[in-house]
C-alpha cells in the first residue's frame, strides 16, 4: 500500500460490506445493507465518474415485455419461468416506484405501444398473451389500438397494426440514479466514484480488495462483497453464464410537431422509441449484428445506426425532417438463462448480475434479493 497514512489505514479502509458497481442493481444493494444494519460501515465503489455500464445509458422505459417478445420468451422457456421473470419485472417497477418516489424518477404513465407489420391474427396472439399473464395482471392488460396509428402519424401503409400496454410507462435514469446516491449519502454510505476495483482477495478472515483512481492506488479490506457489475462480472468469472451486449441509442433534436407521446418496441423488443418531450429517442437493433455487439466496449456501429435512421424515415416519422444530436451506447448482461444471476460465490462474496434487457425493471428488487444474500 503506497502513501497511505496511520489515519487513513484505521479509519478510511476497513469496511463491513463493499458494493462494487454503481448502476441500479449496485445500488439498491448498498441501500438495503445499510438501511438494515444501521452501525454497519458500507462502501460502494464505481469505476466511472458516472456509472458506466447500462444504468444511466438506457431508454428509460418501465416495461415488462411486448407482445412478440414475450411469444419469442415462450418458445425459450417454460411458462412457469416466464411467469417468474414477468412477476419480477411487475413487482421490480413497484419497487422503484414505491422506494423512490415517482416524483422523483420522472415517472410518466405514458403507455406501452407495439408496432405490427403485419397483421394476421392479432386479436388472437393479443388474446392469447392476456391469458398467459391472467394471474398477474387486469384481464385486457394488452388490447389493439389501430386508430392511434393516424394519431402518431406513422406511415399506415408499413404499420398496420397498433398494441396499447397500459401498464408502461417511462422513467428518467438520470433522475433514478441521482436520487439513489441522495439515499445512499443520506444513510451514510461511503461512494467512491472514478474508482476502480482491480482484483479481489479472500482469506479467511477478510476480503482485500485493490482499489485504482487516477494515479493512486489502495488496498481496502471488507468483511463481506456484493459484486454487482453486470455483464463486467465475466472479467472476474468466466465460467458463469454471462454474455456482454452493447445497446446503442439515437436521439434527434427537437420537432415542434412530434406527434410521437410514449414507449414504442417492435420486432420482438429488439427496437424501440420513445419521446423525450419533442425529441425522439430510438434504440436497438443489435439482432442485425449481434456478433460485433456481443461486446463490452462502449461505441457505435454503422450498420445499425443506418438502420435506426431508416426506421424513423421510412414509418416513424415519415415526412418529418430530423437531424440526430447525439448518441451513445451502454453495456447490458445476458446469459442463456434469461433470470438474473443471484449467487454466493464464496461464504462471504456474492453476485447480483445478468439483468439482461430489462434491468431498470429488475433492478430493485435483484438489489434487494443480492443484499439479503449477503447480510444472511
Ligand atoms: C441502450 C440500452 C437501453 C436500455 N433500455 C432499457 C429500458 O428502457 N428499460 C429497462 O428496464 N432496461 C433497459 N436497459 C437495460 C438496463 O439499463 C440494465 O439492465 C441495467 O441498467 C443493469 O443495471 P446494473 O446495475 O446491473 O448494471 P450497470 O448499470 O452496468 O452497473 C454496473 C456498474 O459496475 C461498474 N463496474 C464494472 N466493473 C467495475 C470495477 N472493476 N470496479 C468498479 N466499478 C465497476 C460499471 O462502471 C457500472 O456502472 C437498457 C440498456 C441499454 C444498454
Amino acid at each position: 500500500m503506497k502513501n497511505i497514512s496511520f489515519w487513513e489505514r484505521n479509519w478510511l479502509t476497513d469496511y463491513d460490506y463493499v458494493v462494487i458497481g454503481g448502476g441500479i442493481v449496485g445500488s439498491f444493494t448498498a441501500l438495503k445493507i445499510a438501511s438494515e444494519n444501521k452501525n454497519a460501515r458500507v462502501a460502494l465503489i464505481e469505476r466511472g465518474i458516472l456509472p458506466l455500464g447500462a444504468s444511466t445509458k438506457n431508454a428509460g422505459f418501465a416495461c415488462f415485455g411486448s407482445i412478440s417478445e414475450i411469444e419469442k420468451n415462450r418458445k425459450e422457456m417454460s411458462d412457469d419461468n416466464l411467469l417468474s421473470l414477468l412477476e419480477l419485472r411487475i413487482r421490480g417497477l413497484e419497487k422503484l416506484r414505491n422506494d423512490l418516489g415517482d416524483k422523483n424518477i420522472s415517472y410518466s404513465n405514458c403507455n406501452g405501444y407495439e408496432l405490427f407489420f403485419d397483421n394476421n391474427g392479432l386479436e388472437k396472439r393479443i388474446y392469447e398473451i392476456n391469458e398467459l399473464l391472467n394471474p398477474l395482471m387486469d384481464k385486457n392488460c394488452f388490447s389493439l389500438c389501430n386508430k392511434d396509428i393516424k394519431r402518431f402519424d406513422f406511415a399506415k401503409e408499413i404499420v398496420v397494426g397498433l398494441a396499447i400496454n397500459k401498464h408502461e410507462g417511462s422513467i428518467n435514469p438520470g433522475k433514478m440514479i441521482f436520487s439513489l446516491k441522495q439515499k445512499l449519502g443520506s444513510l451514510g454510505v461511503d461512494c467512491y466514484f472514478s474508482t476502480e476495483v482491480e482484483s479481489f482477495e479472500e482469506t479467511s478472515s477478510k476480503i482485500f480488495l485493490k482499489l485504482k483512481s487516477r494515479n493512486q492506488s489502495i488496498d481496502i479490506k471488507t468483511n463481506k462483497l456484493a459484486i454487482c457489475t453486470n455483464a463486467f462480472a465475466k472479467n472476474w468469472f468466466e465460467m458463469e453464464d454471462i454474455s456482454p451486449g452493447r445497446g446503442i441509442i439515437l436521439l434527434t433534436n427537437e420537432i415542434p410537431d412530434l406527434k410521437i407521446d410514449g414507449c414504442f418496441h417492435y420486432n420482438q423488443g429488439y427496437y424501440y422509441f420513445r419521446n423525450i418531450k419533442r425529441r425522439l429517442l430510438i434504440g436497438g437493433g443489435r439482432e442485425i449484428d449481434i456478433h460485433n455487439e456481443s461486446t463490452l466496449s462502449f461505441g457505435s456501429n454503422k450498420i445499425i445506426r443506418q438502420k435506426l435512421i431508416e426506421h424513423i424515415k421510412t414509418f416513424i416519422l415519415p415526412d418529418i425532417n430530423f437531424k440526430i444530436e447525439s448518441e451513445w451506447s451502454g453495456i447490458m448482461g445476458f446469459g442463456i438463462n434469461k433470470l438474473p444471476l443471484i449467487k454466493r460465490v464464496s461464504e462471504n462474496i456474492v453476485l447480483g448480475v445478468r439483468l439482461g434487457g430489462m434491468g431498470i425493471s429488475i433492478g430493485s428488487i435483484v438489489g434487494e434479493k443480492t443484499a439479503d444474500l449477503i447480510i444472511n
